[in-house]
């Protein structure tokens, strides 16, 4: 049994404007059911300008749904042309926030100092950040794989209070499987994300690294979703593009039927 809820999170990337991000939470709503919803934590995570669309439709049908951002600036407010704050994302009644996703890293620059700043502010407006870790290819040849996941974990996890870190998710996201269609086995997901679990009994407790849940994504489908699941660290997924197919992320959600 679990003792962590597990959560299905959809980053649907720069996809679908907000006339398709609506059709595709009512379809989603209606391919899920209140036992899923009693086990599992369905998150959507839409481009910004399709949030208030679904935050419409999730207050307006009290959809069991949540939702959240695919990213947050570190800035609270003022001249950062382009940014969002996590203020305004509260007050959209976002959830979540994705931090630290390796392509934020690779095509924005993200250091783990700016993951650290974003994570922070994420929590200083109520929403629990899914901080993205994980390594590329070269790295994952040379063996060096969970030093590098859990050196990224410790910058981006800096500062933190006990309180705080148990408000974060970790996604463990090996680059080399996103997008790719090369799911990592269940055993090596279960190698990275069992080490993260031990380094934050190291930074913090016990009891902090027993609530944390701790996600994996790469070429997460409902075909594979089960066997993830089985393994004993692993509280969920972060799905990219199975999360488009109202269907198939229902399927994810459902892994346990
Ligand atoms: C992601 O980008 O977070 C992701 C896991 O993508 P995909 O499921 O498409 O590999």
């Amino acid at each position: 049994e679990y003792t962590r809820r597990p959560l299905m999170a959809g980053n649907w990337k720069m996809n679908l404007n907000h006339r398709e991000a609506n059709k595709l939470v009512q379809e989603l709503n209606f391919s899920l059911n209140e036992k899923v919803f009693a086990d599992v934590e369905v998150v959507v995570l839409p481009p910004f300008t399709s949030i208030r669309t679904v935050q419409t439709a999730v207050d307006g049908d009290k959809l069991l749904i949540g939702y959240g951002a695919q990213d947050i600036s570190q800035h609270t407010a003022g001249a950062y042309t382009g940014e969002i704050s996590g203020a305004m994302l509260a007050a959209l009644g976002c959830s979540y926030a994705v931090v630290g996703h390796s392509e934020r890293r690779a095509y924005h620059n993200e250091d783990d100092a700016v993951v650290n700043a974003k994570v922070k502010a994420a929590l200083a407006s109520d929403i629990a950040p899914i901080l993205c870790v994980g390594e590329g290819l070269e790295i994952r040849e040379a063996g060096t794989h969970v030093a590098y996941t859990l050196a990224q974990l410790d910058g981006a996890l800096a500062g933190l209070t006990a309180e705080q870190v148990k408000k974060v998710v970790v996604a463990y996201e090996p680059v080399w499987a996103i997008g790719t269609g090369k799911t990592a086995t269940p055993e090596d997901a279960q190698e990275v994300i069992g080490a993260i679990r031990v380094r934050l009994a190291e930074l913090y407790d016990a009891e902090v690294a027993g609530a944390t849940r701790i996600l994996y994504g790469g070429s997460v489908k409902a075909a594979n979703a089960a066997g993830i699941m089985a393994q004993p660290d692993i509280d969920g997924a972060l799905v990219g593009g199975a999360s488009l197919d109202a269907q198939e992320f229902a399927g994810i959600c459902r892994f346990n039927e």
